[in-house]
């Protein structure tokens, strides 16, 4: 991590409540990424600033020099593949804090700070007894980023469980509440890849934890998983503790070797394009959804183009799972990428379909 504490930058005083106000900015210079993003990769952010209040927005957003810069928040750096040095503004959030702020006869509300750990929200929810999101454990990041893409695994999703959260708008200077329906929740989707790119900073995050829980084993590897354990009747926490051990043995530690999970989000196609397919391809592995539609699973595509365990110089397929990209050394983000097109342009030949990244490329 780069050195110097280079400026301080005093919010515009009179439009802050002087009690809310943090001393100052520290803006940090040519700071090297590396150990901020999964995959590993080393570039540097020309500028850098850890923000751990509204008041640091509002005074960035108000500093003439930095409020024209191009900006990255950055979270947990799990869904990024960064392909070159970030030229403008890295917003690094590490705002934490949770806690329960309402409950009704059929629901509790719990709300985290942007900058927290996912996974820990998740552990600390059971350990209050509060149910829900046990499906989602293990899955890295921060609290802040969970809306972007709607994280999913296992059967379940963000938007079951969400409550509303808190942005604050750059374009605005505003903060403001969104719920359920304002974010347009869909697969790995939301507002924040659309309308509200580049311009929304999520501050905290509230969930509606149901007091009625029910045990989701909609996900068949989950229910065999608890079956192997001897595990009729689950609590919350023996699914999030299969859903721990299943993500252990399936995904790559990023601890271990650099990757982002997923590189490829799992096509959706229509019942008739699928039923062709299925005539040419009837190993097919695909997944039918409520609507109708079908998901493919794009790592059997993969795996059946032959990329499983290939490499291109340090960027490579992982050997169990094809559908993670890894680092195994000193990749660029370029290489995983010309690797992550290679696959694509072979599924698209193969399969007609075209495959969509789903971490955010910078
Ligand atoms: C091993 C592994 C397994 C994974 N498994 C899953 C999985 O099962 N399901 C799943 O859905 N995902 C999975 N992921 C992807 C990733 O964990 C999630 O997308 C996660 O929510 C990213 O969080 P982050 O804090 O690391 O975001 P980052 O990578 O830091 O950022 C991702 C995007 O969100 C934006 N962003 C981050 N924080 C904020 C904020 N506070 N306000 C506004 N924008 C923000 C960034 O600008 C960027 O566009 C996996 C990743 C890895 C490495």
């Amino acid at each position: 991590m780069a050195q110097i504490l280079a400026e301080k930058i005093q919010p515009a005083r009179g439009r802050y409540n002087p009690a809310l106000m943090e001393p100052a900015l520290t803006l940090l210079h040519d700071v090297s990424l590396r150990a901020l993003n999964t995959f590993g990769i080393d570039v540097h952010a020309r500028t850098f600033i850890s923000v751990n209040t509204v008041s640091d927005l509002e005074a960035i957003a108000a500093n003439p020099q930095l409020s024209v810069l191009p900006r990255l928040i950055l979270g947990g750096g799990s869904n990024l593949l960064l392909t070159k040095d970030v030229a403008g503004l890295v917003l690094h959030m590490v705002n934490t804090g949770r806690r329960v702020v309402g409950e009704s006869e059929r629901r509790v509300i719990v709300r985290a700070q942007a900058g927290e750990n996912w996974h820990d929200f998740v552990q600390w929810t059971l350990a209050q007894g509060l149910p829900g999101l046990e499906n989602l454990s293990l899955i890295p990041g921060s609290v802040g980023a969970a809306p972007i893409q709607n994280i999913g695994a296992y059967g379940s999703e963000l938007a079951d469980f969400f409550h509303s959260l808190t942005l604050f708008d750059f374009v605005t200077r505003e903060t403001r509440v969104l719920i359920c329906d304002d974010c347009h929740f869909g697969y790995r989707d939301s507002i924040f890849k659309h309308a509200l790119r580049d311009r929304a900073v999520i501050i905290d995050v509230s969930f509606a934890l149901p007091r009625r829980w029910q045990p989701n084993l909609r996900y068949a590897e989950l229910a065999a998983e608890l079956a192997a354990r001897n595990v009729s009747a689950p609590t919350a926490q023996d699914i999030a503790d299969a859903v721990i051990a299943i993500r252990r043995r399936k995904l790559p530690d990023p601890a271990q070797i650099g990757n982002a999970g997923s590189f490829f989000k799992n096509p959706v196609v229509s019942a008739e394009q699928h039923a062709q397919l299925l005539e040419k391809y009837p190993q097919l592995v695909s997944y039918p959804q409520l609507d109708g539609s079908i998901k493919l699973a794009a790592g059997w595509m993969i795996d059946q183009c032959g990329w499983k365990g290939r490499s291109l110089g340090a960027a490579g397929v992982h050997e169990r799972q094809a559908l993670v990209l890894v680092n195994r050394g000193d990749a660029t983000g370029q290489e995983i990428m010309a690797l992550a097109e290679m696959i694509s342009d072979d599924v698209q030949a193969r399969f007609g379909i075209s495959l969509e990244t789903e971490p955010v490329i910078v």
